[in-house]
């Protein structure tokens, strides 16, 4: 499995800068996990391959380009992008973003093919997404929210998306037999541990608590959706954690699961 965190923004070389403000993942050229920045950094091969978006929740950071995207292969869909998300995160779309007030709904009009949007309302049971094999599991942010866990035949990795402490998700996590990488959020660093309480994210300490509920001793862990203000002071703070098997997810670099 191919794993990659799309770039938010770039550095004067071009190359992917570390800074994440959005959040989107895509895995095998063709499945968009989050939506932040998909219209504004995929490659031409991933715009015309991807048709699949999942969303963990429908913060603007993990939303911003599905409006973007839509609009781009508006003249060239020949079957609808779905969207799979939660019926709650569904209703803030069509009631927030395709309002035509924020921008056009989408799901009111038809190109020359048809429909260009489809919602696909996830529950709490495991669904397939082209070749992959998705588990919801609902996390706890500020909103409503859900991490996956996603295989293909070979390979299983875990999302949390944005999260505080969790439990259900740990549950779930830890009856897979075999799991080849965790991908958990680090929104802010230990000085903002009110602020991450208020908002539901995690810090560098709170984040040693929740991997100490991993049972998957090797499996590396890699840390996602550091807000690009307080970055080095999060990098500095999990490097003190000493947890050998975590790293930082690289934005831009392709993962091989
Ligand atoms: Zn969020």
């Amino acid at each position: 499995m191919k794993l990659r965190l799309l770039a938010s923004t770039l550095e004067r070389d071009g190359s992917a800068s570390g800074r994440q403000h959005y959040s989107c993942f895509v895995i095998d050229g063709c499945v968009a996990i989050d939506a932040g920045s998909l219209a504004t950094s995929v490659t031409s091969d991933e715009r015309n391959e991807i048709r699949d978006v999942v969303l963990t929740h429908a913060h603007l950071d993990h939303i911003a380009g599905l409006p973007l995207f839509i609009d781009d292969l508006f003249p060239i869909l020949k079957k609808p992008v779905r969207v799979y998300a939660t019926r709650e995160v569904i209703d803030v779309l069509e009631t927030h973003i395709f309002n035509w007030a924020v921008y056009p709904r989408f799901s009111e009009i038809k190109n020359s093919h048809g429909e260009v949007i489809e919602y696909v309302e996830i529950e709490n049971s495991e669904f397939y997404v082209r070749h992959l094999k998705l588990q919801p599991v609902a996390v706890n942010h500020k909103v409503p929210s859900t991490g996956f866990i996603f295989s293909d035949e070979k390979s299983t990795v875990a999302v949390s998306g944005d999260t505080a402490e969790m439990g259900e998700f740990w549950d779930v996590v830890n009856k897979i037999e075999k799991l080849d990488a965790l991908l958990i959020e680090c929104a802010f660093p230990d000085e903002f541990e009110e602020l991450s309480s208020i908002s539901r994210h995690l810090t560098p300490a709170k984040l040693k608590t929740e991997i100490g509920k991993l049972k998957h001793s090797d499996c590396p862990i890699y840390v996602i959706n550091l807000k690009p203000s307080y970055r080095d002071a999060i990098v500095s703070q999990l490097e003190k954690l000493s947890v050998s098997h975590l790293q930082l997810l690289e934005v831009g670099r392709e993962y091989h699961f």
